[in-house]
Order: structure tokens, then C-alpha cells, then sequence
């Protein structure tokens, strides 16, 4: 056909396709218009509301009221079930006809009483199709269900998406109807929009986008809307362009689907199980259409809820994973936190991730998915290396706000120098489109362009969006191999990673931490969230130890296996990368407290069922007295309370063997005491032969003296135990974010309520207490504590805090000069700087650390303890603790309340390692427990450790092998050691195995008699599997 050449006016050519494909104008002539045809009336339609989620059965035999289009439902988390009947008129036969549903809120759609599609306008999920080509055998009368959650893809924020939901939210349904629906218009709506998008991304300066321009200008000549028979010239036109293929040096996209659901944040956990469910049916009915599509879903906890509320679609989901078509990733329990879980915490994330994968699916994932945690600890690589994992996938990094990390494709290596190998997808998201804009950006954004030719490309809505859908599958097909574009496979990670591997020869190295620029205010929001973790950790691991003691002892004791997994899974839970960062509503805050309480009361129950199973031994009775278990491997002489009252006479100081038990044997006269003394100056002194510290009325810690060395630790003319309150307004994401600026905001809090008073004036401990006003709504009590024998000071505190949007810590300016201050992580520590020399310095002005910081010079140096916080900062010689903040958003009522907490400040000589700084850190926080009622007790110790260095940090029963105990050990001080475990059993056998358990039956451990000897790296983790029983 002969058209006059086309004028030089890029602009006029390129809208002329923006317009034919238009869903705004031009749509009574364009092609838009045409994409669908006749509509049909539902026969009827009824609902039921209810505030609860109930099931499918039970939802059917309720009473359904008559509604239409247009009316509202809900209010806010209530659930509508729709009652839909319909007929598709016969004179549609040989037609498309999808069923249109419209609404507010997140849909299920259920048809023969299984679940079977989404129904999210948010996630483009707003068609069922009922037929593809409707035949006279096919049933035309039909009846459906949908289940309406009366919320968001992102909750019911009022106002903003991030703020506390709006209760009172309605919800609209806004089309319910038969369609005939034409796919052919569709094929080519995606043609023109896929040319459309490449002419805009490629821009002026590439020729292939002109190419594309007069393609598509082509097409819309030779489209006629009204006439399908001319639509095949025009896709024949778009076929030969995207056939146009590329060279062979071209960037190659791993394309998979992904749905990234959060398992709690602006909705609750319960809301999560049916986001799973409408997501994942929704991923099934797409492998049904499409077998060459692949999709990657992490988080065993979701597979589990799906397996326990949806088993026949949890059946077709092991279907597709032995396809290869629906992989799971990650390994882990739940997308967790990278940086406030334990270093166990981490372990069983992974353990009870992969055996949960190997159980139901056959296979462990091959690599660790963590694409939305704030930041990630540098001892994982080693944790996901112990778990069979070495390859690692996130991209949360470029959310960092002032410094560009460097790399996309990277060897990451952790403190004890394991490395995995890591990505970053160049695009920047994980709920990509399948648009010419993510694969262009991705090439475009890559870091690592020349040294790795292969990205992730991870599209699909997240959190209930549902994923993928056609639309994007077919946007990807036709651009597989197509000039000018990153060629385009769908693929796995597991493929992924092995071209990255491939070509990992240029590939550069990080090591140590990915310390994300941004949220660091979730290490200290939603206090109780984080003292409920820290709990919880400490009570799980003395369950565990108590419970091997008992095993030892005594043959009839029965292992808790199944109620510590219960109790594990749960805590893991809690651990998710929006629950215990404190960033979610208060309706999972509540959740989450349940959940802290549950395993308090029952972990409480089955440690004294531990300890009494020890009473049944021959040097163990019942009887009155009291005896005492240390759960931690190093002996520990330290005053305890007998009771709750903290009376003077109701202590005592007991000595308590490591991992043992000992009767109550109170030692006080064997240490020098404590004395408390008010000075004429009103200041009081308290000393207790190790340190002697002297406080003023407002509770300021005037002096700390380390009586030994004489040495001040606290800096002249200056305060320890300065509380500040801060303005804390972040840029958008409250309670997450808190913003370099609010250091400006620094004010003292000054205001004394009750001054320094002494409540205990000495014996075995010491202490004073003393009450300040923060503001009219909010005080601090705060009873210092100095007790005989202990090398450190203890401010047990009290706050009632009502305020908003202020951050409340602590200080201790010492007088300590260092470039580095030291902070606990998982298994061992690293270094910050305390100075600000560049950007990557002074954005860490508010840092995490776990049970300790520590900033020391040669030969002296001050530890600040803390028993539930995580965040720290140290600038120059100013160590600071954070304590409470006052967000407002997502919970309006976060934090609000009372408050307790202990921390303390620990002056030593020599190296904090020397000091034994980790082990009273972990003193702090596993405080020893007593026996009631056991008489005749030996102190009594069931392993031993050689070296300093070495902390035996877990003791359990291994998984599956009633006769074997896991033993897990690692260097703490960051050196090369050689250690010795002794028991006083004979160790029949000793493997090492990794931390999944399984044996390395190529690595006996080197035994003789009862004693294991062990070679150390630094920071590494060692896992025995024993048999001494
Ligand atoms: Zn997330």
C-alpha cells in the first residue's frame, strides 16, 4: 500500500499510537474501545457480611441478602461473601466471556467449593475467564462465590498509606457483569503498547527506536478497529520487528514471578493466610495456560498456613514444584529481619525453613531471598553457608539514602570470611511489570556492566496483588529476543546464579556488613516487641539446655520436641522483617505480644518440667532446699534474689558451675561488700571493690571508677547517664525512619521529680533510686544497682511514656579516645567508626548492636550492656543507648505506656575480650534460675569449655535422633583458637555437622575419652552432632 512518507515529526507519529491505544481518549474509535464487546446482566447476586474470617462451608450456609452494583460494604478487616448466579446467553457461543468484578478490597473468587482465582483491582485482577470459547456442551448456568476482605492490598491507612487504619472504612463494589471479551484486540493493544514504550525508552538518540516509531505508525494505518480482519497485517508488522534479533554480546534477563507478601505489617497475620491463598491460586492458573512460566515464592510459614487452611491448592502447588515451574526460595521461616535476630535466631530460621522445603517439596532452596529486610548482618554468609546455601538474592540496598552501593553482582563475605555469592536485581524492585522500562532499566543501572551479563528480572504485584498475571507473561514473550533489548529468558534462580557463577572471574568482593542507609529507627520502635524477643531467645535456649540436662540424668525424660518447635516457629514468626522492627499496625503488635506471652507460659512450664525431671537422679532428691541452673558455659558467682521483693535479706550470693546445676549455697561471705554512702556534697558513692561510682541527686553518673587500675571512665566535667529526648519527625516513613537531623534537636532531661535516694545502703547490693519528669505526660524512674562481685553497674529503669514523636536515649561520654567503637552481632561482632570522616561514616549515626557495645584504647575501655535494646550510636567518645520512640505511624499507639528495661555500664582493663566483656553481656541477659525443691545437689556441670574464646551457645536434641544432642559452639573474640569440649560422659560419637544437622561423615570429631578438641577461626560457628547417651 503506498502512504506518503511520513513527515520528520517524532512527536506527532509516537502520540498518534499513544492515542490509538488509549484507555482515556479517543476510545469510541480507537482500539481500546474495542477490547471488549457485549455485556450481560448477573442473574443475582446476595451477600453475607461478617466481622470474622470463616470458611468456605460455613460461609455458603448463611443467609444472603440481595445487593447490587454501587452499594457499600464492610466496615474495615469485615468480610463480604458474594453469592453470585449468572447466565451467559447462548448467542455469545465461540466467544471470550470473562466474568468483571470490580470493588474495593481484596477478592476471592470460589466456583465447585475450591478457591480459584484472585480478585484484586489493585493487582489488575478484575476478569475471571469463564470460558475461552464458549461451546454449546459448556455449562451456562453457573453459580459463584467471592470472598471480599474488606481492606486494601496495603491495609486502610487513613490518609496515607503508612497511617494507622481508618475502622470505618466502606467498601464499594463497583462492577459485577458477563462480558464477551476480545483477544485478538488484546494481542494487539500489547503489541502497540510494548513499541509504544520502546520508541519512549530508547529515546531520541537510538535508531531501533525509530524503527519502532514507524512500526507502530504502520500499524495503526493499516489497523481498522471495527474490522478484526485487519488486525493480523498489523501484528504481522510487530512480529517481524520483535523477530528482529539481537547480537550475541547482549545482556540477558532471568525473568520470574514474584509475589512478595509480607507476612504482617498494615494487615494482621490472619489477613496474610488468605493473601497467600488468593495470590498463589492466582500463580496456579497461570502455570495451567502458560507451562514455560515460572514463578519463585519464599517463606516456608506461608507455605504452611496454605498447606493447613487450602490443602487441595497447597496439592497443585507441590504439583508445580516438581514441574520447576513454582520454585521456593530463601530457605528461611519467614522473611526475617537481617539485623535485630539472634544468632541461634538465624540458625532456625534456616533449619526449620529448609526441612520444612525438604519435607513437603523434596528439595532444599539453593539460595537465601531476603529482597526487603532494613540491612543484613555480616555474620550471614557463614549462617547461609552452615544452611547449604551460598548464593544470596536481595535489593533493598537502593533504598539507601546518601551513598550508592557500588555493586549488583558481588562476592559478599562475612566476618568469618565465607562468601556467597550475591545479587542485586539492576532494576531496582522486586514487583516488576514485565515493561520494556524494567528490562531497559536493568541493563541501564547495572554496576557490574562487563563483569556480569545476567540479571534478575522479578515481576508481579506484591502483598495480595497476586502476582503476575497474562498481560505481563505476554509482554515478556514477545520481546525474548528482539534487537536493541536485553534478550529475555524465563527463568529460575537457580539458573541465574549459575551463569553468574559461571562468570564470576571479574566479580568484586564486599565484606562485612549491608548496612542500609534509611529505617534505622526500627531498631529501637515497638519496645515490647523487642524486650518480648530478647525473652523469649534466652527462655527458648534454658529450655533447650535444661531439657538436655534432664535427658542426660534421667532416661524417662521425654525431649519437648514438638511444643519447642511450636514455640520456635512462633517466635520466628515474630521475627519477620515488619514485626519485629516494629514497623506494622497495632493489631499485629497485639498479635505479636500473644505470641511473646504464649511462649513465656509455656516455655516457663517446660523448663520446670526440665528441672524437676533432674530430681528423680541419685545425687538430685526432692526435698526443700534450692538449687540453681546456669545455662551458659562458664562458671558464674553472682548475687541473685531469692524472691521478688529485692529485700536485702532475700539475696545471696551463689557460685553455679557452667552448664549446670548447684544447691543454693549463699558465698557472701567469701567477696567484699557493698557500700553506700551519701556524701556531704548530696552525691552518693557506691563501691563494691571492683568499681566505685558516685551519682548526683538528678542520677547523673558523675564518676565510674575501675577501682583496680584507679582508672575514671566517665570524661571530665561530664555525665554518664544523661537522658536526652530528641525531636523525632523522620521525612515519611515514621516508624521506621529517624533522620541525621534530629541530633540537632539534642535536649537533657532535667527536670528531677524525686532526687537520688538510697534504697539499699549495701551488704550484697547496693542501690539507689531517683525518679525525672521527660514532660508532663512522661518520667523516668530508675533504680541503680551495684551488687557485690559484678563488674558492671545496672540502671534498672521505669518509663511512662506518652509522647510523640520524640526519641528518648541515654549517654555516657567516656573517656576513652578510639577511631572504632565495637558492637555484638550474630555470633561475634564488628567495628563501626566513631568519627565522621566520609559519607559512609556519618550515615551511621544511629547503628545496631546486640546484648554489648564496646569502645576501647589500649588497656582500658567501657562496655555498655543492655538487657532488650538494639539500637546504639558512637560518636567520638560519646556512647549512647537508644531507648523508646513515639511514632504514630503505622500505630497510632506505638510505644505508649510503661516501660522496663535494665542496661549497664562496664569500665575494664585490657581488651574487651580479656575483660570477659561478651560473657557478662550474656550474664545480663540469662539470668541464673532457681530450683525450688531439690535437696543433695553436687555442683554439677554437663559440658565444659577449654577456651575463653569459645562459647558453647546451644545444646540441644537433634532433629530426628532421639539418642543425639547438637552442640553449637563459636569463637568470640575473633581469633584462631584451639578449644577442648569436655562432659563428663564418654562421647560414643561426635561428627561435625553443619546447621541443618546433617553430618559430615568425612569429619569425625577428634575425641578422646570425654573430651572433643576443636580448631577455631575466627568467628566461626562449629556444630557437633553427639551421642553420649
Ligand atoms: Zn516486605
Amino acid at each position: 500500500m503506498y502512504h506518503p512518507p511520513v513527515l520528520k515529526n517524532r512527536r506527532t507519529l509516537l502520540e498518534r499510537s499513544e492515542k490509538f491505544i488509549s484507555d482515556t481518549y479517543f476510545t469510541d474509535c480507537n482500539l481500546r474501545g474495542r477490547l471488549y464487546g457485549d455485556t450481560h446482566q448477573l442473574t443475582s447476586l446476595s451477600v453475607f457480611q461478617t466481622a470474622k474470617r470463616i470458611s468456605y462451608s460455613e460461609a455458603v450456609q448463611q443467609n444472603f441478602q440481595p445487593c447490587k452494583v454501587g452499594d457499600a460494604f464492610g466496615s474495615t478487616w469485615w468480610t463480604c461473601w458474594f453469592k453470585v448466579v449468572l447466565k451467559i446467553p447462548e448467542a455469545w457461543r465461540g466467544k471470550e466471556v470473562h466474568l468483571r468484578w470490580e470493588s474495593d478490597g481484596e477478592g476471592m473468587l470460589w466456583r465447585d467449593e475450591q478457591p480459584v482465582q484472585g480478585l484484586t483491582k489493585e493487582g489488575e485482577k478484575t476478569s475471571y475467564i469463564l470460558s475461552e470459547c464458549l461451546k454449546q456442551n459448556e455449562p451456562h448456568s453457573i453459580t459463584l462465590y467471592v470472598e471480599l476482605a474488606c481492606n486494601g492490598l496495603f491495609g486502610a491507612g487513613q490518609g496515607s498509606f503508612i497511617a494507622a487504619p481508618d475502622p470505618n472504612r466502606k467498601y464499594t463494589l463497583q462492577k459485577a457483569e458477563l462480558v464477551v471479551f476480545n483477544r485478538d484486540v488484546q494481542e494487539l493493544l500489547t503489541d502497540f503498547e510494548m513499541l509504544v514504550d520502546i520508541v519512549k525508552m530508547l529515546g531520541e538518540e537510538d535508531q531501533r527506536g525509530y524503527q519502532a516509531l514507524f512500526t507502530a505508525n504502520e500499524m495503526v494505518n493499516l489497523c481498522d478497529p471495527t474490522d478484526p480482519d485487519s488486525f493480523s497485517s498489523a501484528r504481522s508488522l510487530a512480529q517481524k520487528f520483535f523477530r528482529q534479533r539481537n547480537g550475541q554480546s547482549q545482556h540477558i534477563v532471568h525473568a520470574m514471578g514474584h509475589c512478595h507478601i509480607d507476612s504482617a505489617w498494615l494487615w494482621p497475620y490472619e489477613e496474610t493466610i488468605r493473601k497467600c491463598a488468593r495470590s498463589w491460586v492466582t500463580v496456579v492458573r497461570l502455570m495451567e495456560k502458560n507451562p514455560e512460566f515460572i514463578f519463585t515464592c519464599s517463606q516456608a510459614q506461608q507455605f504452611q498456613w496454605v498447606k493447613n487452611w487450602y490443602p487441595g491448592l497447597f496439592s497443585r502447588i507441590q504439583y508445580f514444584v516438581q514441574k520447576g515451574q513454582f520454585i521456593p526460595v530463601g530457605g528461611t521461616w519467614v522473611e526475617m529481619d537481617g539485623n535485630l535476630p539472634s544468632g541461634e535466631s538465624m540458625v532456625r530460621q534456616f533449619l526449620e525453613g529448609q526441612n520444612f522445603f525438604k519435607a513437603e517439596f523434596g528439595q532444599y532452596c539453593k539460595e537465601f531471598w531476603l529482597p526487603d529486610t532494613f540491612g543484613y548482618s555480616a555474620q550471614l554468609p557463614q549462617i547461609m553457608q552452615g544452611a547449604g546455601i551460598d548464593r544470596f538474592l536481595t535489593q533493598k540496598l537502593s533504598w539507601n539514602l546518601v551513598n550508592t552501593f557500588p555493586h549488583n553482582t558481588f562476592f559478599w563475605e562475612g566476618i568469618d570470611g565465607s562468601q556467597v555469592l550475591t545479587h542485586f536485581p539492576p532494576g531496582n524492585s522486586y514487583e516488576m511489570k514485565g515493561k520494556i522500562e524494567d528490562l531497559i532499566k536493568t541493563v541501564k543501572h547495572n554496576k557490574d556492566k562487563g563483569r556480569a551479563n545476567h540479571s534478575a528480572v522479578l515481576f508481579g504485584f506484591g502483598d495480595g496483588g497476586g502476582g503476575p498475571t497474562q498481560l505481563m507473561l505476554d509482554r515478556l514473550q514477545r520481546v525474548q529476543d528482539s534487537d536493541g533489548l536485553p534478550r529475555v529468558n524465563m527463568s529460575t534462580p537457580d539458573r541465574l546464579f549459575s551463569e553468574l557463577q559461571a562468570e564470576s572471574g571479574l566479580l568484586c568482593t564486599w565484606s562485612g556488613e549491608l548496612f542500609l542507609e534509611l529505617h534505622n529507627g526500627t531498631y529501637t520502635t515497638q519496645a515490647k516487641i523487642k524486650l518480648g524477643n530478647r525473652r523469649c531467645e534466652a527462655l527458648l535456649h534454658d529450655v533447650e539446655v535444661g531439657s538436655c540436662l534432664a535427658l542426660s540424668q534421667n532416661v524417662g525424660f521425654s525431649y519437648p520436641t514438638k511444643q519447642l518447635q511450636e514455640l520456635w516457629r512462633l517466635l520466628l514468626l515474630n521475627q519477620f522483617h515488619d514485626v519485629i522492627p516494629g514497623s506494622c499496625i497495632e493489631m499485629v503488635v497485639e498479635d505479636a505480644l500473644e505470641y511473646y506471652k504464649e511462649i513465656q507460659k509455656t516455655g516457663s512450664r517446660l523448663l520446670l518440667s526440665a528441672c524437676h525431671a533432674l530430681r528423680s537422679t541419685p545425687w538430685m532428691e526432692v526435698g526443700s532446699g534450692t538449687a540453681v541452673l546456669n545455662t551458659l558455659s562458664w562458671d558464674r558467682t553472682e548475687v541473685i534474689a531469692l524472691s521478688e521483693e529485692g529485700a536485702q535479706s532475700r539475696l545471696a550470693l551463689v557460685k553455679v558451675p557452667c552448664v549446670g546445676v548447684a544447691s543454693l549455697t549463699d558465698l557472701a561471705g567469701s567477696v567484699s561488700k557493698v557500700t553506700v554512702t551519701v556524701q556531704a556534697d548530696g552525691t552518693v558513692r557506691m563501691e563494691n571493690g571492683l568499681l566505685q561510682a558516685v551519682l548526683d541527686r538528678m542520677g547523673h553518673l558523675v564518676s565510674l571508677l575501675l577501682v583496680q587500675t584507679n582508672r575514671e571512665a566517665i570524661s571530665d566535667g561530664c555525665f554518664g547517664n544523661q537522658f536526652v529526648l530528641f525531636d523525632d519527625v523522620p521525612l515519611y516513613w515514621d516508624a521506621w525512619d529517624v533522620m541525621d537531623y534530629h541530633l540537632q534537636t539534642r535536649k537533657p532531661v532535667v527536670d528531677v521529680i524525686k532526687p537520688v535516694q538510697v534504697l539499699s545502703s549495701g551488704g550484697l547490693r547496693g542501690s539507689v533510686t531517683f525518679s525525672l519528669r521527660i514532660s508532663a505526660k512522661s518520667s523516668i524512674t530508675q533504680e541503680v544497682i551495684l551488687d557485690a562481685n559484678c563488674p558492671y553497674i545496672k540502671f534498672s529503669t521505669q518509663v511512662d511514656w506518652a509522647e510523640a514523636h520524640k526519641f528518648l536515649k541515654v549517654e555516657f561520654p567516656v573517656q576513652v579516645r578510639s577511631s572504632n567503637a565495637t558492637y555484638e552481632i550474630q555470633f561475634g561482632h564488628l567495628q563501626r567508626p566513631t568519627h565522621r570522616n566520609t559519607s559512609w561514616d556519618w550515615v551511621r549515626f544511629e547503628v545496631w548492636g546486640h546484648k554489648w557495645a564496646d569502645v576501647s584504647e589500649h588497656g582500658f575501655g567501657v562496655a555498655l550492656l543492655n538487657d532488650c535494646k538494639y539500637g546504639y550510636s558512637v560518636h567520638q567518645n560519646i556512647m549512647t543507648l537508644s531507648l523508646l520512640r513515639a511514632p504514630k505511624a503505622p500505630d497510632a499507639n506505638a510505644d505508649m505506656g510503661h516501660h522496663e528495661f535494665t542496661y549497664a555500664v562496664m569500665p575494664h582493663a585490657g581488651s574487651f575480650q580479656e575483660a570477659s566483656v561478651i560473657q557478662h553481656a550474656y550474664n545480663l541477659n540469662f539470668p541464673l534460675r532457681l530450683i525450688p525443691d531439690m535437696n543433695n545437689i553436687r555442683p554439677w556441670s554437663m559440658f565444659t569449655v577449654s577456651s575463653a574464646a569459645v562459647i558453647l551457645e546451644t545444646i540441644k536434641q537433634a532433629e530426628g535422633k532421639n539418642n543425639s544432642l547438637v552442640v553449637r559452639l563459636f569463637e568470640s573474640h575473633g581469633s584462631s583458637v584451639l578449644a577442648v569440649l569436655s562432659t563428663p560422659f564418654p562421647v560414643k560419637e561426635a561428627w561435625h555437622c553443619d546447621l541443618l544437622e546433617q553430618p559430615n561423615y568425612s569429619r569425625p570429631a577428634e575425641v578422646n575419652d570425654s573430651k572433643v578438641s576443636l580448631t577455631f577461626r575466627p568467628f566461626q560457628i562449629i556444630s557437633l552432632l553427639l551421642r553420649i547417651f
